[in-house]
């Protein structure tokens, strides 16, 4: 029994039995090179699995990684500076509060290319983009954000959207007023935020 599974073809599709070891290592060999940085040697053939570009590059992973963490650093620093942490329901701020941590807010479930701040940094877009992104989004601390998203589902915005879209798949109504009404609610749902947020700033204490 174990040996006809081990035969079939079908079992060949999912793993390379025959693979040698040494025609990889030959490989690893042969794309051995210096880091232009730190001057040790390594492997350009041994990709770090984060990036994919590694392969071409002239620097190991440990200062491709570095360099990584300290351009993300500098572009956080950027962010805070061009739009510091500040909670827009509590009013608290980093300065004054450390230890607390600071979302920003940018999602529109009527809106699925609207894209995260920490998402732009880990793709290293542009600052322009970051900083338009900015603009649109709102500082929230966890603790307030927690309050934000528990109100959420009061509205049913999610029954909404899936509604429109069963509409849409079903043809009964026609991508032009999809997409109608889809923008109709992404407006709206962006004055509704504004809306929670303004009650929630003058009732919390
Ligand atoms: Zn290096
Ligand atoms: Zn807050």
């Amino acid at each position: 029994m174990l040996n006809d599974i081990q035969n079939t073809e079908e079992n060949t599709k999912y793993y390379d039995r025959s693979f040698i070891i040494h025609q990889f290592i030959q490989r690893m060999n042969d794309s051995k090179a210096t880091c232009s940085e730190c001057n040790r040697f390594f492997y350009r053939h041994i990709k770090s699995r984060w990036y994919s570009n590694q392969e071409s590059s002239s620097v190991c992973n440990d200062c491709f990684m570095k360099n990584q963490v300290k351009t993300s650093v500098e572009i956080w620093e950027k962010i805070y500076e061009y739009k510091p942490e500040e909670c827009v329901v509590c009013k608290k701020r980093k300065k004054e509060y450390p230890e607390k941590y600071y979302y920003y807010y940018n999602e529109n479930i009527f809106d699925s290319s609207r894209p995260s701040i920490t998402g732009l940094v880990q793709k290293r877009e542009d600052w322009e983009i970051i900083k338009k992104n900015l603009d649109e989004c709102f500082g929230v601390c966890l603790e307030c954000e927690n309050i934000v998203n528990q109100i959420l589902p009061c509205l049913k915005y999610d029954e909404l959207k899936y509604y429109i879209e069963e509409q849409f798949l079903s043809d009964k109504i026609t991508k032009e007023d999809y997409k109608n009404i889809m923008e109709f609610y992404r407006v709206d749902y962006d004055i509704k935020m504004k809306e929670i947020i303004d009650n929630l700033s003058k009732s919390l204490l």
